[in-house]
């Protein structure tokens, strides 16, 4: 596919993300994202970070397989995941579940420095060249266990985790800067809530349930490397 393609698709996306926005302007207190967070899904080319018997529908908005039973979240979600962390250009940011590497891309756009712990070392190592083909220098991926955060760089700024735990898992609460924000979905496979919570000046933390979602589950333990 020609770029002035690729291009035209992206636009396409973008207005697919505007309508579903609006249908749900109630339950997210908004009837639009935040125009960064869209310019930057303008930007980042998604079909980088789709497999290759997917490109076809690297910009429908729907999510699409990458391999080990996972997927790429369609992009609706990825934006509005996105818009609810409200980044700020010094952030550090970390994210739970890399994947391919693609909502990695778009909170390396927006933040000063970005973490991503991924659990299956073969999406890891592809996330790593896709993302090392673009020239993002902002990013540091690892193979490792989200329950745990990334002690070593924490506290965060802002928190993502792309993948559901049954509750808030307590150590990505602690590597929470105070001050900070998370967005996470958390429960069972088929009752999952997309939450916000926030950390104020003094360590408290609330929480806010943004919408029905469904993820795959944050699982638990060693993972045998897949391939
Ligand atoms: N952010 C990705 C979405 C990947 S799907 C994207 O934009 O494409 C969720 C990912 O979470 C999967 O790759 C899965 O392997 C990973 N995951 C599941 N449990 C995990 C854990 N305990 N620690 C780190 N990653 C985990």
């Amino acid at each position: 596919m020609d770029d002035g393609k690729l291009a035209r698709m992206r636009q396409w996306m973008l207005t697919e993300i505007a309508v579903e926005t609006a249908c749900v302007r109630e339950q997210i207190g908004k009837a639009q994202l935040d125009p960064q967070v869209m310019d930057v899904m303008g930007e980042v080319p998604r079909h980088v970070f789709v497999p290759a018997a997917f490109q076809a529908e690297a910009y429908l908005n729907q999510p699409v397989p990458i391999g080990c039973g996972k997927t790429i979240s369609q992009p609706f979600i990825v934006a509005l995941m996105t818009d609810l962390l409200d980044i700020h250009s010094t952030d550090s940011v970390l994210e739970i579940g890399t994947g391919l590497g693609y909502q990695t891309a778009v909170l390396s756009r927006l933040a000063r420095q970005v973490y991503s712990v991924e659990r299956l070392a073969g999406l890891a190592r592809e996330a790593r060249q896709r993302l090392d083909s673009l020239g993002y220098a902002n990013i540091q991926t690892r193979v490792g266990d989200g329950y745990l955060g990334w002690p070593e760089h924490a506290p965060f700024d802002r928190i993502m985790v792309t993948a559901a735990p049954p509750q808030l898992p307590p150590a990505l609460l602690d590597q929470l800067r105070n001050g900070g924000r998370m967005v996470l979905p958390v429960g069972p496979h088929d009752h999952q809530a997309l939450m916000l919570v926030r950390k104020d000046a003094q360590g408290q933390s609330s929480t806010r349930v943004v919408l029905p979602v469904r993820f795959s589950a944050l699982e638990e333990g060693e993972a045998a490397d897949l391939f």
